[in-house]
């Protein structure tokens, strides 16, 4: 494989990025569809042997630092008078687990027969990901998770690899995808993101593959490449998708490196049992910190759809001297993933483009009769990076 590399340099084309163009369909009632039961994934590849990392050390956690243009000018802002959050009533539900039950891990060979998706994905049929002289991200991606199972089974955990095609409401102690990434422009490394709305164990499952992937891989990490395909993952979904995971089940996606950069794939394609221990003591690493009786912190927080009350900037930071990302005109659409004081962590939807940013909580209002969340998709737009 490795000598082959310099002569495959030569020949590099892209058939695809591995990000794909966002969905906009309109949301659709979720309506339980019949199940397409993942079929048992390709032949098992020889098992590497579990070697735990005594080096791993926490890293840095990536922060999803998403592209925004548009710098405009501040209008006035009136004094700041904190709204109180709203906080659905909702009990955590996660399905109780009988003691003893080993804990069960789905891992998703991304883009894996995605032409088998089922129709509420039919968007993403045609998704089949980064290419590289020849090579599918599909490929690279089972050669990983295949390893990261098999290191997983050893340390006694169940695991469902999973094609592109994921069980209805999928209900697992951790959901890994797997992706590699492609890019015309150079880029390398890797990066992990979590859903929009993000649980306490979603975060600490992100922390615990990327204080090991890192360090086990020795690749760099793409910190500024999250984007917003990655949050927006389409099996994250679970209000637009019947085929998505569970309200209450950890979820991340690791973007494992560049397909289109030489000196990744020495780790994701030359090196496959580097890369699934990295992803693999990760995950044993957060099933060892959880508290599995801790059912609030699988529950990732939620808030109505809310509007912007006036004009409203959408700021890098929560503060009035972060810097201006957009200007919002008043009842710009404000989907809300993340509070911190008085102020949301949005996307703002301004005109046909998406802004990340910080608005403040009392330049919003809640949705009215005519802007009724039936009406509108509860989260961005599903994607398939
Ligand atoms: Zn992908």
């Amino acid at each position: 494989m490795r000598q082959s590399l310099a002569i495959i340099l030569l020949h590099l084309f892209i058939v695809s990025a591995c990000a794909s163009a966002p969905d906009l369909q309109p949301a659709e009632a979720l309506l339980p569809t019949a199940t397409t039961a993942p079929s048992t994934p390709p032949e098992p590849l020889p098992s590497p042997t579990y070697q735990p990392s005594p080096t791993a050390s926490p890293a840095r956690v990536a922060q999803a630092a998403l592209p925004v243009s548009d710098v405009v000018a501040e209008p006035a802002l009136p004094s700041p008078t904190p709204t109180p959050m709203t906080v659905p009533g909702i009990i955590p539900t996660p399905t109780p687990r009988l003691p003893g039950t080993p804990p069960r891990v789905g891992l998703q060979i991304g883009h894996l027969r995605s032409n088998e998706l089922p129709d509420e994905q039919a968007h993403l049929r045609t998704s089949t990901g980064a290419r590289w002289n020849g090579i599918t991200e599909a490929q690279v991606n089972e050669a990983i998770a295949v390893r990261v199972r098999d290191i997983l089974t050893a340390a006694g955990v169940e695991v469902d690899l999973l094609p592109a095609t994921v069980p209805p409401s999928y209900d697992a102690d951790a959901f890994v995808a797997i992706h590699a990434d492609g890019s015309v422009e150079g880029a390398r490394g890797w990066k992990i993101a979590t859903p929009w709305r993000t649980s306490a164990a979603s975060r600490m499952l992100l922390e615990a593959v990327a204080s090991t992937y890192g360090v086990i891989t020795g690749l760099p990490e793409d910190r500024n490449g999250i984007t917003i395909n990655m949050r927006g993952y389409y099996v994250f979904n679970y209000r637009r998708h019947t085929h998505a995971i569970a309200r209450t089940t950890p979820a991340i996606i690791v973007e494992t490196g560049f397909l289109t950069n030489a000196a990744d794939r020495e780790i994701i394609v030359a090196r496959p049992d580097l890369a699934a221990r990295g992803i693999a003591e990760g995950i044993l690493k957060y099933l060892n910190q959880r508290d599995p009786n801790d059912g609030a912190a699988l529950l990732p927080p939620e808030w109505p759809i809310l509007y912007t009350r006036v004009e409203t900037v959408v700021r890098a930071g929560p503060s009035d001297t972060a810097r201006a990302l957009a200007n919002a005109p008043a009842d710009s659409r404000v989907f809300v993933f993340n509070q911190q004081d008085d102020w949301y962590e949005a996307m703002v939807r301004v005109g046909d483009k998406r802004f990340i940013g910080w608005v403040r909580a009392d330049q919003t209002r809640p949705a009215t009769p005519e802007e009724t969340p039936s009406a509108q998709p509860a989260e961005p737009p599903a994607t398939n990076p």
